[in-house]
């Protein structure tokens, strides 16, 4: 646990605006801002991001919240993580006290990943230039290369050395445990062996967006037929290879300023073109380019450019995951580079403006690419023909944008000499059979994330499970009052029962609602909500306790989920709320009107919604023991019958008292 007064610090410090803008390209719309929401397949701006309100909230897939949860969701970390994070982002002084041992062990297992990859590097490169077999073996090759010293630093290579288990070794002696030598993949370590991962390779660390290290790279520099060229960390708590990008840390900002991004292949590619000064260039490094990685560059552009070497078994399977970004509405280019060139060597001959113009002159768009190419390789056989009309037909029908796919067509129909009705017919077909194949996926996937009972990332769905607990619908509606306006006072005047005086009463939203409903010994029956009403309770006398600050900024994400969602609104819109929309507030009037007008806004709301939620609840006993009398009829039991008799008239008794409340309230309205 982190101390109140530095998470209070944090939260102050920490402007929605200058987080979510270091991850997300925003632009200006009105009071907020808009971009390109992280958390879903994005293709207009849906991420709203209100200074204001010091939030963010996606309008397609309901996430939002704030700095912290920003920071949380977006780089994977937990809530401690984060605050550490964003301290460190504001230079704010970061103490911790006792966390909760669960959290210590989420926590410690991947900070000490990273604090272990972090010494790995270091040794790593320590080996490079330190050691004979380092500076001869890596440092040789990484000169042959032309690397210069800054860029080998700034990327931080490294060399592992021949000896079986010398990494491993250093570790050890250095305090690290085998459990996290084993967990990063570092050692391979079983019963009766221990070796390093990287041997005898030169090493290429892999950098997460904020500059973390998740894994490693290691390249053989002897011709061995047997050995992998390319060696890997595995897949652990802080690396999923289908999530990183080689070379996004340090693209980051070049890929925002140009609003374009390269496309290569290795690690070299990424490093040369760097030192050519082009440093707007990410690589999938090894693995087929995934969705995961797509939506890494996606968050700062659109514009891709595919650079190829002319070997044909590369581009071919490059081809096929390009399909993936033609899919998600991505501007795709390709450029082959000239005969026998491939990024790293062709970048080294070059200044980053002769490079740029050599891009410049022959990048073509993706579509036409890919036809040409076909067709060079099909001559004039037939068959080879009609696949190339049904491949060419397939991709084009990828495409999102109509006016996009009608120029594709156009252009198409000309280069395979095709009649351009008869291919968008075919086009069109195709269009209909993804949609149909797609929606069934989308069933199935649905299908199976209600068996798993995952609900994280669908609200509606949430929803729909929250109705199942009782009286939901009432208890949310009271909810909205307890975060939206728990801290207000206000003055209210009741008759006592018994001596029917005229009681005055001084109490807050929260401090009114838990009394009343303690009066008639009630308990919320939606368990997040009794927990929120409790603590709100525990915290309301505090001097400047503000509600909606503290649940928004609550440590459990489903509270500060529940809180942000009602401080957007998203709850006033919602079905839930259309039957009280005659006692919903005007907003926009209210931030106008003096605190006496909330007060008396309040004074007429909150009663009614608790009459409301009461009247409700006594419905539901009335209809109870109204079954129970029928059953006690059936049983001849006349006991139970009278017992059962004289309850339900007391509940009658109770529930006119209610109506009429009710009415008054609603003729006081009107
Ligand atoms: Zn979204």
């Amino acid at each position: 646990m982190i101390d109140s007064i530095t998470i209070e610090r944090i939260q102050s410090a920490s402007q929605i605006y200058e987080v979510v803008s270091d991850f997300v390209t925003l632009k200006k719309r009105g009071v907020n801002y808009v971009g390109i929401c992280p958390f879903h397949e994005d293709n207009t701006p849906s991420l709203y991001v209100s200074p204001a309100k010091n939030l963010y909230k996606c309008f397609a897939c309901g996430e939002g919240g704030t700095a912290i949860h920003f920071v949380m969701k977006y780089e994977q970390l937990s809530y401690p993580e984060a605050l550490q994070y964003l301290a460190k982002k504001y230079g704010i002084e970061f103490r911790e006290i006792k966390m909760s041992n669960e959290q210590k062990q989420i926590q410690n297992i991947r900070e000490a990943m990273f604090i272990l990859n972090s010494f790995a590097q270091k040794t790593f490169s320590t080996n490079l230039f330190d050691t004979k077999e380092g500076q001869s073996v890596g440092l040789s090759y990484f000169r042959k290369r032309n690397f210069r010293k800054d860029i080998i630093q700034k990327f931080q290579l490294g060399y592992a050395d021949s000896q079986r288990d010398s990494f491993t070794q250093t570790a050890i002696r250095a305090g690290y445990k085998q459990e996290y030598l084993k967990k990063t993949g570092l050692s391979i370590i079983e019963k009766n062996y221990t070796i390093d991962r990287f041997r005898e390779r030169v090493i290429f660390p892999i950098h997460t967006l904020s500059g973390k290290i998740v894994a490693f790279g290691g390249r053989i520099l002897k011709k061995e037929e047997k050995v992998a060229k390319y060696v890997n960390s595995l897949e652990s708590e802080i690396y999923h290879k289908s999530n990183e990008l080689y070379g996004i840390y340090f693209a980051r900002q070049a890929i925002v300023k140009y609003d374009q991004c390269y496309l290569v292949e290795g690690y070299t590619d990424v490093i040369s073109m760097h030192q050519a000064g082009i440093e707007n260039v990410v690589a999938s490094a090894g693995t087929a380019l995934t969705q995961g990685q797509i939506r890494l560059i996606r968050r700062f552009t659109k514009n891709i450019t595919v650079l190829y070497d002319r070997d044909t078994a590369g581009i071919k399977a490059a081809l096929r995951s390009i399909n993936l970004l033609l899919e998600t509405g991505l501007n795709i280019k390709t450029v082959l580079l000239p005969e026998g060139e491939d990024p790293d060597s062709f970048s080294q001959k070059q200044s980053a403006t002769s490079f740029n113009n050599y891009i410049k002159k022959n990048e073509t768009d993706f579509v036409r690419f890919k036809v040409e190419l076909l067709m060079q390789d099909a001559g004039n056989d037939p068959i080879k023909k009609v696949q190339i009309l049904t491949e060419t037909v397939y991709t084009i029908a990828l495409i999102p944008e109509e006016i996009t796919r009608l120029i594709y067509v156009k252009e198409c129909s000309y280069l395979l000499d095709i009649d351009e009705r008869l291919l968008m017919h075919n086009v069109e077909k195709k269009r209909e059979e993804l949609f149909l194949q797609k929606k069934k996926n989308d069933k199935l996937q649905l299908q199976k994330t209600e068996q798993q009972n995952t609900i994280n990332n669908l609200p509606s769905l949430e929803h729909n499970l929250n109705l199942s607990f009782p009286f939901y619908e009432y208890e949310t509606n009271i909810m909205y009052y307890v975060v939206r306006y728990g801290e207000q006072y206000f003055y209210y005047e009741y008759e006592d029962e018994g001596t029917n005086e005229l009681i005055s009463a001084n109490l807050n939203v929260i401090e009114f609602i838990v009394s009343d409903l303690e009066e008639d010994e009630i308990e919320l029956h939606y368990p997040l909500y009794r927990k929120m009403l409790k603590e709100g309770y525990e915290w309301c006398k505090k001097n400047n306790f503000i509600a909606e600050e503290y649940y928004k900024n609550h440590s459990d994400i489903k509270i500060s989920h529940f809180a942000v969602d009602i401080s957007t609104d998203k709850y006033i819109e919602s079905k839930v709320f259309s039957q009280y929309k005659e006692t919903k507030v005007n907003e926009e009037k209210l931030k106008t009107t003096k605190q006496s007008q909330i007060n008396k806004m309040l004074l007429k709301e909150i009663p009614y919604v608790m009459l409301n939620y009461k009247n409700a609840i006594l419905k539901h006993r009335v209809e109870t023991i109204n079954k129970q009398i029928k059953l006690a009829e059936k049983g001849n039991n006349f006991d139970k019958q009278k017992e059962l008799i004289s309850q339900l008239s007391g509940l009658l008794k109770t529930k006119k008292v209610i109506a009429l409340r009710l009415r008054e309230r609603i003729i006081t309205k009107l």
